[in-house]
């Protein structure tokens, strides 16, 4: 078929046919396919490199931790504490409102829906959040449903970031910002969150002590300023910014008139005492906040790539407009069983058996079991106050590692490679959460998650301890 619409809109082929324009189907039959010596080598099927080169926009973004790091686990099969997703089941009611929605009465619901967000989805969206920011979100014109947060930060930027924009990035950063700030032109401006010293000999520190230094932070602001990226609770720190935080970064964004883009995918995964504010909730930021959510954290159901942005209506047209031409809509069934899941949970926000709550509750435990057998073996673990990533410093152990078996340039990369080579346990190298300045910052670290099965996180454990025992 392929060749057939070749055949059709090559004019040096056209010319050989004299039935050209009699019907498609006698031109077919009437062309010489064999290749000529006449044509030029690009006829002859082969296509000009150059030509087809990645576009420039593009250029630079070739290298993706997932893309690397999940072949890495097909190939070394290791016990994966990479990648953050559940290795358990999900809420039963989510998987079973799904399979209801997809073999039930009402067979529409197998089609397209309405494009900014399927009717029961955003009308749920609306009473959740309304209660949540303590004001009317309307669901028609407040709400954008995407298809996972993903495209939410990617509608975002696409439609508030241009040429000559900057956009500050607080780092280390959740590692897609940067590349999709490039793309839409802007010009990403990094400032690090810095760990406070610690004495020597400390067994763990605190994602708390994870912090921006105010004066580095107002200095990346000024008249081309566009916007600011906040993510909270934090990807990979496990920080939950303090409401001081938050009003420091406010009043920054209302200052410089800059946009607040708000990633709270980690909304529901915080640990006493600590509690998650919403930007948009601070004084005059409802106006320049985009909220960023994930049906994929909300539910444990990260596959079904399903998110949300909401904010004020003037700058939700922006990201209808670019989701509208790319994706248009997201799949009814899933956006109709993720509704009736927080329909379900609407009507026991309070209550301990709230998913919102109760899986908090049992990722702290995991959380604390993480943190014990990282520490056992010698590493540094930051407890995360929200989220389900842990990241350790393993320099202690860096005489056990012989880093030179790995060619990669960063050491938390040959540290994490090795590990899931010869340990078979995988993590990730937090320098892909930093700008290409900066990746020293998070060379001596490592991610881990620990929304795992207890039996996977006990494995963990002993896989570190015989390791610490071994002469390696
Ligand atoms: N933001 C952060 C901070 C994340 O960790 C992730 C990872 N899933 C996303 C956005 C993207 O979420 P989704 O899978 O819903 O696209
Ligand atoms: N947010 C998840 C993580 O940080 C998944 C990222 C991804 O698959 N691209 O691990």
């Amino acid at each position: 078929m392929f060749e057939m619409l070749r055949v059709l809109t090559k004019p040096a082929i056209r010319r050989r046919s004299h039935n050209f324009f009699v019907n498609s189907a006698s031109v077919i039959a009437s062309v010489d396919l064999r290749p000529s010596r006449s044509f030029s080598s690009h006829q002859g099927g082969n296509m000009d490199p150059k030509k087809f080169a990645l576009p420039a926009r593009y250029q630079g973004q070739e290298k993706s931790v997932w893309v690397e790091y999940i072949q890495l686990a097909l190939e070394t099969k290791p016990l994966n504490l990479g990648q953050g997703f559940p290795d358990y089941a999900p809420p039963a009611y989510v998987t079973q409102a799904l399979s209801d929605v997809a073999t039930g009465d009402n067979v529409l619901l197998n089609q397209y829906t309405r494009g900014f967000g399927h009717p029961r989805l955003v009308a749920a969206l609306s009473r959740l959040y309304s209660q949540l920011v303590r004001r009317p979100i309307d669901s028609q014109t407040e709400i954008l449903v995407t298809s996972g947060a993903y495209e939410a930060l990617f509608s975002t930027i696409q439609g508030h970031v241009g040429p000559g924009d900057e956009v500050v990035i607080i780092e280390p950063y959740f590692d897609c910002y940067e590349p999709m700030v490039l793309t839409a032109g802007g010009k990403p401006i990094f400032v690090p969150l810095r760990p406070k010293k610690t004495e020597s000999g400390v067994k763990s520190t605190s994602s708390a002590d994870w912090v921006l230094d105010p004066d580095e932070l107002s200095s990346a602001f000024n008249d081309r300023t566009k916007a600011i990226i906040l993510n909270t609770p934090h990807n990979p720190v496990g920080k939950v910014f303090s409401k001081k935080e938050l009003t420091l970064i406010a009043d920054l964004c209302l200052r410089w008139d800059a946009l607040c883009i708000s990633d709270e995918v980690y909304e529901w995964l915080v640990y006493p005492p600590n509690e998650h504010i919403r930007i948009a909730t601070l004084p005059g930021m409802w106006e320049r906040t985009i909220t960023i959510g994930s049906a994929g954290k909300t539910f444990s159901v990260t596959g079904w790539k399903l998110g949300w942005a909401y904010g004020p209506a003037s700058l939700m047209t922006n990201l209808q407009l670019v989701h509208q031409n790319c994706v248009y809509t997201c799949p009814t069934p899933i956006q109709e069983a993720v509704a009736r899941g927080f329909e379900l949970e609407l009507g026991r926000l309070d209550s301990p058996e709230c998913f919102f709550k109760s899986l908090p509750a049992e990722l702290e435990a995991k959380r604390d079991l993480m943190a014990n057998f990282l520490a056992d073996v010698g590493m540094v673990p930051t407890i995360p106050q929200g989220g389900y990533f842990m990241i350790a410093d393993w320099s202690p152990l860096a005489s056990k590692v012989p880093l030179n078996q790995e060619k990669d340039k960063w050491k938390d990369y040959r540290f994490t490679k090795w590990m899931s080579r010869n340990l078979k346990l995988q993590g990730i190298p937090p320098s892909a959460f930093y700008c290409a300045d900066h990746k020293p910052l998070g060379e001596d670290f490592v991610r881990y998650c620990f929304i795992k099965k207890d039996e996977n996180l006990h494995e963990a454990a002993k896989i570190l301890k015989k390791w610490k025992g071994s002469s390696l």
